[in-house]
């Protein structure tokens, strides 16, 4: 593409979509590039978005994109951006389609994905009966008897947020340690069982937990999961363009959504620990407002 466009968008989940929405309302021209892996892909539902509760990520893809092309100045790219350079006004973002492409402002809504799965099953029951945000599948799993994954220091935190949905479930810390005392004591206080021993397998029915097998020969009989994945962001490109990011790979953003470089941006999951996606949708919303405010403020001062 030979055109240098307004804004290069790299990532296509609710965060880099509604920013092209956005931007093509505001008759800026736009690529998105994306390669189509977004983070909830293996869930069946996407709850908690207003006007969308329950419908499939690929379905508010779908419709979300139909929308989106509705304004010519927008096209979205399948392919996957490998690297990008340059600075304010005059970025290049290759792609493995081998295609360049040039663009005034940069977007990163890459995400956030998981690091493999490390337990036996987890992931034949992962998006059907585990699942990793209470406020996205709580109430899916509202008062069943749960096993809940988390590693010690993060229990009590777990137990507090999960005892809204129900008072059934057992803490399973996998082996890792780091419970005190006064933690142990405070789960106990509210009866909350917690088991150490590392979990030897998931046993599920299609997609369907039916017990966690430790280690030690116990068994937690369960209808459900909820377990802290290892995350990693979608793509490094940020980071290796020369943007900060914290110890944990999320791009460091003011209110505005800009990074530490001029004319680069970053929204959703990639610049934020608020993993929902109508968090991630405003967040894009926002960082299109934050782009567009710049692009015509030069304009301005060019007429
Ligand atoms: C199992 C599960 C269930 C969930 N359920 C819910 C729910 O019910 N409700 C809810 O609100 N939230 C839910 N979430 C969270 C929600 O999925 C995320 O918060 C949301 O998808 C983040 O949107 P995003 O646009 O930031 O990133 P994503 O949706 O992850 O999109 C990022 C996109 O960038 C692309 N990308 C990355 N790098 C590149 C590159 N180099 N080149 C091209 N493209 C690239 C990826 O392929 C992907 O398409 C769930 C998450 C999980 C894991």
């Amino acid at each position: 593409m030979e055109k240098t466009v307004d804004v290069i968008i790299i990532g296509g989940g609710p965060s880099g979509l509604n920013a092209a929405l956005v931007l093509g309302r505001a008759k800026k021209d736009v690529v998105v590039i994306d390669d189509g892996r977004p983070r909830n892909a293996v869930t069946r539902e996407t709850h908690g978005f207003l006007t969308r509760d329950g419908i499939s990520p690929s379905e508010f893809r779908k419709v979300a994109k139909q929308q989106i092309l509705a304004y010519p100045s927008v096209h979205i790219m399948e392919d996957t951006a490998t690297a990008v350079t340059g600075t304010e006004g005059s970025f290049e973002v290759t792609t493995t389609g081998n295609k360049i492409v040039k663009g005034r402002k940069l977007l990163f809504a890459v995400g956030k994905k998981d690091l493999p799965l490390d337990i036996p099953g987890l992931l034949e029951v992962y998006g059907k009966s585990a699942f990793v945000c209470p406020y996205c599948d709580g109430w899916e799993l509202r008062d069943q008897s749960l096993g809940i994954i988390v590693g010690g220091d993060k229990a009590v935190h777990m137990a507090k947020v999960i005892s809204g949905w129900t008072n059934r479930f057992t803490i399973l810390t996998n082996g890792t340690d780091g419970l005190t005392d006064e933690q142990r004591e405070e789960l106990k206080l509210h009866h909350v069982p917690v088991l150490d021993s590392p979990i030897r397998s998931i046993e599920s029915e299609e997609g369907m937990v039916r017990q966690i097998l430790l280690e030690d020969g116990n068994n937690v009989e369960c209808t459900g999961i909820f377990f802290a994945p290892k995350l990693v962001i979608g793509s490094d490109l940020a980071k290796n363009l020369g943007c900060e990011v914290t110890e944990s790979g999320t791009v460091v953003v003011n209110e505005f959504a800009k990074t530490s470089l001029p004319g680069v941006f970053s929204a959703g999951d990639a610049a934020s620990e608020m993993y929902q996606a109508i968090t991630a949708a405003s967040l894009g919303a926002l960082a299109a407002v934050s782009i567009n405010s710049e692009l015509n403020a030069k304009a301005w001062d060019k007429r």
